[in-house]
């Protein structure tokens, strides 16, 4: 039993300064609910929307980046639903059921999965409206006495993306996700590290069956669970004898469940007809080559580039040019430092792994570059062991200290490591004298000279090294 998904993936366009129709700031997520409204995005009666063009740019990119026919006009629709979120009873959006005045048709993502390269064609990229955001006081909506709405989301703008459905397992679906999101931060679409930048609906069938589409979905997590659980709830369907009916269901991510929305707000009966009040949008040959000129360097060109220039291998390319803010920090720090090797083993084991403590905010990150670079360099010339540099890192990256500074802070004297080695060396056989008189006698006392010099590093250095230097300096050794 084959399966097949298609996925309809939500992009805030999170770069946006203001809404889809009006000037109110889109920046909700830092504002006191209900503070960025007006007439239009409260669904006022007489108001007149005015797109704007700054998202449908974006949404050109877009198309042209994934190679997608972009239509000649752009017609805008109202989509009839009824629900507190949306105060038009309408939300303006582009017609999505057939193939006319949505911003492009066709096109296709490439990704990897177990060893293997998929296309993953597109259907569809249109541009509509966010609803307005439902606060659920107890997060679910059964046990809460009341409910919020704060109209601050209301006219976000999205890019709706419909692949073809191509997908056949959670892996690829997910996949195809992430690889949508790297090209949407590298065109400075949607930042994915955003709480709810972005929303998935996935269309799940069994070969020959009906198809259910599955709403609500808000990150990879719960996209694979949701499409995993689906999947397992049909098969056992046809197993049992009965049929899969084509029905949305919700994705439930408390319980970890679909469940299937009955009512009558969301069957597809959306009565779509042409928004009145915005006219069609001629997209003129000059302009959508305009915006191909002004496109920045796509994230599979930069990865071959990145493998090619700095000889990197396939997986580090990949994964610092998976954020876009990632690979021009690494590049920032190649022009100064020019061990790229050793750049991008820091920036994969270490830095990212911080950076993903904190949900992925590398706008928390105050090192400049020159101070990483620096970092490196004192590495390079043993001022510094690798363990000392994990611990500084933290302190570096989210504080921006000197790594210098630190250094001599921690009482880690900007010395090398042997010099400062050495020092502890002599004080300890200097204040010991009943221990190396003990060593002479029998050379396994010599590890409590060894404990006493790592006890001051505070068990930063390596033994082995510090047993060598004592013996040395004890004339054991030549
Ligand atoms: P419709 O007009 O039928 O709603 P859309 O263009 O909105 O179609 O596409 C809905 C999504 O359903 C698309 O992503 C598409 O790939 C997907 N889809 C279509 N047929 C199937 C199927 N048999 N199984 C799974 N997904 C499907
Ligand atoms: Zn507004
Ligand atoms: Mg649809």
């Amino acid at each position: 039993m084959s399966v097949i998904i298609g996925l309809e993936i939500h992009l805030q366009v999170t770069s946006s300064k203001t809404k889809l129709f009006c000037s109110c700031s889109a920046d909700y997520r830092n504002s006191p609910p209900n503070r960025n409204v007006c007439p239009i995005c409260l669904g006022l009666p007489g108001v007149l929307p005015k797109p704007n063009r700054y998202v449908i740019e974006k949404a050109v990119q877009l198309a042209l980046a994934l190679g997608s026919k972009i239509s000649d006009r752009l017609v805008f629709m109202r989509k009839h639903y009824f629900y507190p979120d949306l105060p038009k009873g309408y939300q303006i959006s582009q017609y999505t059921m057939g193939r006319y005045s949505a911003v492009a048709y066709g096109g296709s993502l490439e990704i990897f999965v177990k060893g293997r390269r998929k296309i993953v064609r597109i259907r569809r990229i249109n541009i509509e409206e966010d609803p307005a955001k439902i606060i659920y006081p107890e997060k679910d909506p059964w046990k809460s006495p009341y409910t919020l709405i704060d109209y601050n989301r209301s006219g976000i703008p999205l890019l709706e993306i419909a692949t073809e459905p191509d997908l056949s397992d959670a892996e690829e679906a997910v996949s195809f996700v992430e690889k949508l999101l790297e090209l949407a931060d590298h065109l400075n679409i949607t930042d994915p590290s955003l709480e709810g930048s972005f929303r998935i609906d996935a269309n799940i069938s069994i070969e020959g069956g009906e198809r259910v589409e599955v709403k609500n979905i808000g990150s990879l997590k719960d996209l694979e669970k949701a499409i995993n659980y689906e999947i397992i709830r049909q098969k056992r369907i046809l197993e049992t004898g009965g049929k899969v009916v084509r029905e949305t269901r919700h994705w439930d991510d408390i319980r970890g469940v679909t469940v299937s929305a009955r009512h009558k707000e969301f069957e597809e009966e959306y009565k779509y007809m042409p928004e009145p009040d915005i006219p069609p949008l001629e997209i003129d040959h000059s302009y959508i080559e305009k915006i191909r000129s002004l496109m920045p360097e796509l994230p599979w060109v930069m990865r071959e580039r990145f493998i090619k220039q700095y000889g990197l291998t396939d997986y580090e390319a990949g994964v610092l040019v998976s954020r876009k803010w990632l690979a021009k920090y690494f590049e920032d720090i190649a022009r100064i430092y020019n061990k790229p090797d050793k750049i991008a083993d820091l920036l994969i084991n270490d830095f990212l792994g911080k950076i993903n403590e904190r949900g992925g905010r590398f706008d928390l990150v105050r090192a400049r570059p020159e101070q990483i670079a620096e970092l490196l360099d004192l590495l390079d010339k043993k001022v510094i062991s690798i363990k000392i540099l994990k611990e500084i890192l933290d302190k570096i990256v989210f504080d921006g200290e000197d790594p210098k500074k630190i250094i001599s802070e921690k009482g880690l004297t900007v010395i090398s490591e042997d010099e400062y080695l050495e020092e502890l060396a002599e004080k300890v056989i200097r204040e010991n004298p009943k221990a190396v008189e003990d060593v002479k006698k029998n050379p396994k006392a010599i590890n409590y000279l060894v404990g006493q010099v790592m006890k001051l590093t505070r068990g930063r250095a390596d033994p082995e090294k510090i047993n060598v230097i004592i013996r040395r300096k004890l004339g054991l050794l030549r």
